[in-house]
């Protein structure tokens, strides 16, 4: 069986008091009321993850950044590496979201480095692809996907691939209000297990949790998750709000 995983994206938001609060009023909630369906994440900013390993340390959620450095240490102003967010006892790290790509110029070579460098610290690495309103108009969504994933990642051994989720994440979906249908998801995300599959194997690639992003809310999360290759959802904007975030991890 495939692993369930809902990971909430903070984005840029919370300071230092109103992360730890609200990080701690999500993990009193599934203490009370455990998700043995679906590993909840939340991906905060990097000021959170110190503070959160001691939050969080019975285990109910689990937390990770939302970038790493692609060096693994040295000069490099402002930067954060994979060891150095791992050390905080962080399990994960999200790669390639779309604003990074997009506000911060980061490329495929790139976004590569970033997954070596965090699967070989430890790290999950919840690597992000998906493609512009511009592409999907043009048909061109498959091949950009594929670009995307076959660069990204697929340098890295099977041994290491172990470390990955993927998350689709259609750009004109994000933050938009606008949802792949269903069956838009399941198509992509089919054919994101049959790339896997060629480069890794069938009984890997069935073993590999494909997420859904994009304006993920209670109101649709149910029906996008029922499908047979979304294995749960990479929720931004809603995983700002307590109730929402936990009525989508329970409609997993
Ligand atoms: C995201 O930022 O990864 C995301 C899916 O955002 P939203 O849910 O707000 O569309």
């Amino acid at each position: 069986m495939r692993k369930k995983i809902i990971a909430g994206n903070w984005k840029m938001n919370m300071d230092l008091s109103e992360g730890l609060d609200f990080a701690e009023s999500i993990n009193n909630y599934f203490r009370e009321k455990p998700s043995d369906r679906a590993e909840v994440i939340l991906c905060t900013p990097f000021i959170h993850l110190a503070g959160l390993s001691g939050l969080l340390k019975d285990g109910k959620i689990v937390f990770g950044a939302q970038n790493c450095a692609a060096e693994s240490s040295g000069a490099y102003t402002g930067e954060v590496s994979a060891s150095m967010i791992k050390s905080t006892g962080a399990q994960y790290v999200i790669t390639g979201h779309s604003e990074r790509r997009t506000y911060y110029h980061e490329n495929d070579k790139i976004l590569n480095k970033k997954a070596a460098l965090a699967v070989k610290c430890g790290l999950k690495v919840i690597f992000c692809c998906g493609e512009v309103l511009q592409e999907r108009e043009e048909g061109t969504h498959f091949s950009v996907v594929r670009r995307q994933l076959e660069a990204g990642l697929f340098s890295l051994s099977e041994e290491e691939f172990k470390q990955i989720i993927i998350a689709y994440e259609p750009v004109w979906a994000i933050g938009t209000g606008l949802t792949a249908t269903p069956d838009q998801a399941q198509e992509m995300h089919k054919y994101i297990r049959d790339l896997i599959s060629e480069k890794y194997g069938k009984n890997f690639a069935d073993q590999v949790s494909i997420l859904y992003g994009g304006s993920c809310k209670p109101s649709n999360a149910a029906e996008i998750f029922s499908r047979a290759d979304v294995d749960g959802g990479l929720i931004g904007g809603a995983s700002l709000k307590k109730e929402d975030f936990c009525a989508i991890v329970e409609a997993v």
